[in-house]
C-alpha cells in the first residue's frame, strides 16, 4: 500500500486540534477556548499579534474586534485579505482582563508558535507590537526603537524576514502612530518581493494610441 503524502495545511489543522486541549499554563483555567490562528496555511506573510482579547477568545479567532478592522483595513492597503495571509499570536489564551502575558505564560506557549512557523514555512513574519517582536527577535529592544527594521532571522528552523510593526490596537487611538503603521505596512509588498500596488492610472499618464502613419509625415 503506498503512503498518502501529508499535506502541511493538514498538518496545520492537527496541530492546531492537539493545541485546542493545551493546559499548559494557568490560562487555559479561565479561557473561552484556544485561539489557534487562522488564514492561508501557505502564507507567504504571516502576521503575530500579542494575546486573543474578549472578542477573540468567544470567536476562536484572531484579531475579531477593533483592532482586527484596522489590521484588515491596512491589509487592503496592500492588496491582501486576511485570508491570504495567517495571523496567530504569542498566547493563544486570553488573560485574564486582556493583563500583559507573563513570562512563564510566554515561555509555556512559545514552541506553539514556533511549530506554527515551521509548518506555514512564511517569507515575513510581522510581528504587531512589543510581546511579538522581544520573542522572536530574541532581543529586548522596544518597537519604537526598531519599527519598520526588517531583519533576517531563524525562527522555527526556517529562514525568514522579521519586520516589527506597531500593534494596531495601541495605533487605534494614536494618529500619529497610525500614520506611521501605515507606512511600514506600505513595505511589505516590496519585502514579500511582490510588485507594489499600483495606484489608479491617471488618464494624462496612459500613452495616446500613435497617430496614423500618414499624419507622422512619414511619406
Ligand atoms: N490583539 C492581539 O494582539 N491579538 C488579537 O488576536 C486581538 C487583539
Amino acid at each position: 500500500m503506498s503512503a498518502v503524502p501529508v499535506e502541511h495545511g493538514d498538518e496545520l489543522q492537527v496541530f492546531g486540534d492537539a493545541v485546542a486541549g493545551c493546559t499548559r499554563c494557568r490560562l487555559s483555567q479561565g479561557r473561552t477556548q484556544v485561539v489557534f490562528g487562522a488564514g492561508n496555511p501557505h502564507a507567504d506573510l504571516m502576521l503575530v499579534g500579542e494575546a486573543p482579547g474578549f472578542h477573540e477568545d468567544k470567536q476562536g479567532l484572531p484579531f475579531v474586534g477593533q483592532a482586527g478592522k484596522l489590521l484588515e483595513k491596512l491589509l487592503a492597503g496592500i492588496g491582501l485579505q486576511r485570508e491570504d495571509v495567517y495571523i496567530a499570536n504569542v498566547l493563544k489564551c486570553r488573560p485574564p482582563g486582556n493583563r500583559d502575558p507573563q513570562p512563564d505564560e510566554i515561555e509555556a506557549c512559545e514552541s506553539h508558535l514556533f511549530r506554527q512557523i515551521e509548518l506555514i514555512d512564511p517569507t515575513v513574519v510581522a510581528t504587531l507590537g512589543n510581546f511579538a517582536t522581544k520573542l522572536l527577535s530574541g532581543r529586548p529592544l522596544g518597537i519604537t526603537r526598531v519599527h519598520g527594521q526588517e531583519q533576517k532571522t531563524t525562527l522555527g528552523g526556517r529562514s525568514v524576514l522579521l519586520y516589527p510593526l506597531y500593534h494596531p490596537a495601541a495605533a487605534l487611538y494614536t494618529p500619529a502612530m497610525l500614520k506611521v503603521l501605515e507606512s511600514d505596512f506600505a513595505r511589505i509588498p516590496d519585502l514579500l518581493g511582490l510588485a507594489a500596488v499600483p495606484p489608479e492610472p491617471e488618464l494624462a499618464l496612459v500613452p495616446a494610441p500613435a497617430p496614423p502613419a500618414e499624419q507622422l509625415g512619414l511619406f
